[in-house]
């Protein structure tokens, strides 16, 4: 057993990564009649890891379930970006660990994700957690299966150290069936120094083009509507291979005539104008670019090791909007990194001011165990951190409203993706600005993209019926 060691992240090099096709048979009735739960926690990456699990388990016969008191089988999928993370995963141990000392001795209990990547849970697991069958990595999901077929009494844990290879055929059961997510690259090289994410999900690896243009022909070929590109930072693919840069990777995707493209997240630093251009140039890629600012002031910006000025981020936000028509641009804010001033604070006020986001999430500084930001000295109480994100959100929220109150009574394409949740005769969709919009509609129209007129606008959704 490997444990993963924080401390040797920057030192690993790109030689140890390699592209492995693989060939996995299982035999589907291994586990007939067994069912499996499965929760994720965090962002896209993890969901669509999430989509591998559930058909990795499939591939053994197990089914879903949606109570942990009904299964064979409970996989939690943890997110490792935020301190709330270590309480979502207690919390779940929990539960399943009551329910296995009392109702089922039997119930396999795995642990995966980001957080299994960190070295202080999985010691933790191993000591104080023992009714943990098995604990895998973000670079292990591959040997699931072997996991759970060998499984023997004893903690069965699978966390490499250094990051894994760039893996082919992984399947996937997919949430949707109209629109998918499609890994172009894995891990991180920024090294942001409040983040976790290069030492739980490794170095940065792009995947092959080719593989990539694969796989979206192949949902085409099926149907799909639309295509994220996912990676922590999309538009650095391909420095770290010799293959298309991402604005020709966006190209090559557009061609395939899949209806519309996406991607996220992208770095400001790695935003060149050729991007702009191609997102320019073509209709079916989106005009909607999530590009986190973190903050407003340079000093802080420094700190953090974001490798631009708020002048840099101001100047890059208005060629885009300047070159791509009606583009949204949405953002991630941290409030509270160590030592940020009141003066700091304010700087963030005013670019939001200034770039009036069409939405943005927000976050108070959550120290990191291992990352440079967590040895800072930080002397602002958590009081003043709240009274900043509260002040943020106000702001945030009103232009949110804006961008939103000048799609009324205006005609938009929206795809629709399914029905309502909060509203069971509604269907729901997305603008391709990434609007999400509540819409009176008949059921045949799931699938389609429709022309909506928009009647109402809120701070987070959009209402309109079908033209
Ligand atoms: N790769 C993306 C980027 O660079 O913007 C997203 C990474 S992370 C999954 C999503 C967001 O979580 C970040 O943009 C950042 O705002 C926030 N985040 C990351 N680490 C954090 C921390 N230690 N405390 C609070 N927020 C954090
Ligand atoms: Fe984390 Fe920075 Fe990489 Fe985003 S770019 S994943 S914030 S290290």
């Amino acid at each position: 057993m490997q444990l993963p060691n924080i401390k040797d992240a920057r030192k690993r090099t790109k030689e140890e990564v390699k592209h492995i096709y693989l060939d996995q048979h299982y035999d589907q009735d291994m586990f007939k009649n067994k069912k499996y739960f499965l929760r994720t926690y965090g962002c896209q990456m993890n969901v669509h890891d999430g989509e591998e699990i559930a058909a990795r388990l499939e591939s053994l016969g197990f089914t879903p379930t949606d109570t942990i008191e009904d299964s064979d089988v409970v996989i939690l999928n943890t997110c490792a970006i935020r301190e709330n993370a270590h309480d979502k995963l207690y919390g779940f141990l929990g539960r399943c660990k009551h329910e296995k000392e009392k109702n089922n001795k039997d119930l396999i209990i795995g642990i995966c994700g980001c957080m299994a990547q960190e070295e202080g849970v999985v010691n933790d697991l191993i000591k104080n957690h023992p009714y943990v069958d098995i604990v895998f990595g973000t670079h292990n999901i591959h040997e699931l299966q072997d996991l759970l077929i060998n499984k023997h009494s004893k903690q069965n844990i699978e966390v490499y150290s250094c990051e894994g290879n760039v893996y082919e055929n992984i399947p996937y059961k997919r949430e949707s069936n109209i629109k998918a997510w499609v890994n172009i690259q894995y891990g991180c090289d920024k090294f942001c120094t409040y983040c976790i994410v290069p030492y739980t999900r490794g170095k940065q690896r792009s995947r092959k083009s080719n593989e990539i243009i694969k796989e979206v022909e192949c949902l085409v070929k099926n149907g799909y509507k639309e295509v994220t590109l996912l990676g922590q930072n999309v538009n650095a693919y391909g420095k770290d291979i010799e293959d298309l840069s991402f604005a020709e990777l966006l190209e090559k995707v557009s061609d395939t005539g899949i209806e519309r493209v996406r991607f996220v997240t992208s770095h400001p630093w790695d935003f060149t104008d050729d991007m702009i251009n191609i997102i320019a140039e073509r209709d079916n890629i989106m005009p909607y670019i999530h590009l986190p600012l973190q903050s407003g002031s340079t000093n802080i910006l420094k700190l953090m090791g974001r490798r631009y000025t708020k002048e840099e981020y101001l100047e890059l936000f208005k060629k885009i909007k300047n070159t791509i028509k009606n583009c949204s641009i949405t953002t991630d804010i941290i409030v509270g990194f160590p030592n940020e001033t009141d003066e700091d604070f304010e700087e963030t006020l005013n670019v939001v001011n200034e770039c009036k986001f069409d939405s943005a999430f927000t976050f108070i500084y959550s120290p990191r165990e291992g990352t440079p930001a967590a040895k800072m000295e930080d002397k602002i109480d958590m009081k003043t951190k709240e009274e900043r994100l509260a002040k943020l959100n106000e702001i945030v929220n009103k232009y949110s409203l804006e961008a939103n109150k000048k799609y009324l009574n205006k005609t938009v394409p929206v795809l629709i993706e399914g029905i309502s949740e909060k509203d069971p005769n509604k269907l729901f969709g997305y603008t391709d600005t990434m609007k999400l919009v509540n819409v009176i509609g008949n059921k045949n129209l799931i699938g389609q993209i429709v022309n909506v007129l928009i009647t109402d606008a809120k701070s987070f959704s959009l209402d309109g019926e079908v033209k």
